[in-house]
């Protein structure tokens, strides 16, 4: 496992310290295959995106966010989405299938691979990790493939692989409670809920998964979550939809909901696709929202909008598989530089 995710070794031949018949057992009984990135994107403010093909026409989008403490992955964890939200374009396509392990961890294998070799990045020592942080928050619903997903993040979490420390592991879900109580018996990383509603009316319509799951058990889903881990919070994504669910009465009505929960807010503006019905919610609108939340003594973040112009951002990472012509590449790496 060394060998393979500190030191992105993909032939055994190469693993000196192993013994040198198991490492012919190995060969013959075992194969390591890197992904197949399809293509890279670099995008004006660093943030790089990679299309990793699956099988037949699939592909899948993993990203990249350089910030100035930190380097986020933001990885997917199926082709496509069952749960039909519906302001994600990811839940528009459908679901196609679950991700193995191999898929999940290989996003990470890649991205770590790719960045070492990249300007900039090329001179750090091994030591020195590019990638601090992961964010389950790519395409897919992480706990609606559980088994693969776990057994990914503790290979995330494994010293002998990437040994990243539980909170810097964060897996976003639109709510699933029974997987939820699993989660933090298996594998208790830092959690993100995408509430983006204030009452089940609004959540039924906006994340169908509420008519199942409503708010009121989720709230306590998120609690029973905690108890393990009382220095930890919950975050509450929260997309803003103009006039949907960002006035000031939903602002309210957010503050009761979670007032048992020991959170932090992360406001998405609303990232618009063709024919999604929806738009972004005005900045002064957003403002109003993130002040009121703020005034209650929260800690609330506002997205920023990264990647755009490699269409990077959160719920744009599916639908355009198909459409690559109209994107607007800045700068595209042919594969062969990444393989
Ligand atoms: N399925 C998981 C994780 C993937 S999506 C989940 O739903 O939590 C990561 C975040 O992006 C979620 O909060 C999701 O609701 C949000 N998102 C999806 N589509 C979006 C869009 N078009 N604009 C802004 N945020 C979006
Ligand atoms: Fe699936 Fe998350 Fe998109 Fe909902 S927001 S459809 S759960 S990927």
């Amino acid at each position: 496992m060394r060998w393979m995710h500190h030191f992105g070794v993909n032939d055994f031949s190469q693993m000196s310290d192993i013994a040198k018949t198991l490492r012919e057992k190995l060969q013959i009984e075992t194969e390591i295959t890197p992904p197949t990135v399809q293509l890279e994107q670099v995008s004006d403010d660093g943030t790089r995106k990679w299309l990793i093909g699956t099988d037949g026409a699939n592909s899948i989008e993993t990203v990249f966010i350089p910030e100035d403490d930190r380097g986020t992955l933001c990885i997917s964890s199926q082709v496509g989405c069952a749960l039909e939200c519906t302001f994600c374009s990811t839940g528009r396509q459908g679901f196609n299938r679950n991700l193995s392990v191999a898929e999940i961890i290989g996003q990470l294998w890649v991205a770590n691979h790719s960045l070492r070799q990249a300007d900039g990045y090329n001179m750090l020592p091994p030591s020195e990790r590019i990638i601090s942080n992961v964010v389950m928050m790519g395409m897919g619903e992480p706990l609606a493939n559980y088994d693969n997903v776990v057994t990914a993040m503790q290979i995330m979490l494994d010293d002998s692989a990437y040994g990243l420390s539980r909170r810097r592991v964060t897996l976003s879900t639109s709510g699933l409670v029974n997987a939820m109580d699993r989660l933090k018996e298996d594998c208790p990383v830092a959690l993100a809920v995408s509430l983006h509603a204030p009452n089940d009316a609004l959540r039924d319509v906006l994340v169908p998964i509420n008519k199942k799951y409503p708010i009121k058990e989720l709230m306590v889903a998120c609690e029973r979550y905690l108890v393990k881990a009382p220095r930890d919070f919950v975050t509450f994504e929260y997309v803003m939809l103009d006039g949907v669910n960002d006035t000031v009465e939903h602002a309210h009505q957010l503050l009761n909901v979670v007032k048992n929960v020991p959170c932090k807010f992360n406001l998405i503006p609303f990232n618009p696709f063709p024919e999604s019905g929806y738009e972004t919610s005005k900045p002064s609108h957003i403002r109003v929202f993130r002040d009121i939340l703020m005034s209650a003594g929260y800690v609330v973040t506002v997205r920023k909008t990264r990647g755009d112009d490699i269409d990077a951002a959160c719920g744009q990472l599916a639908g355009k598989v198909l459409d690559k012509t109209k994107r607007t590449l800045k700068k595209q790496i042919p594969i062969e530089a990444v393989a």
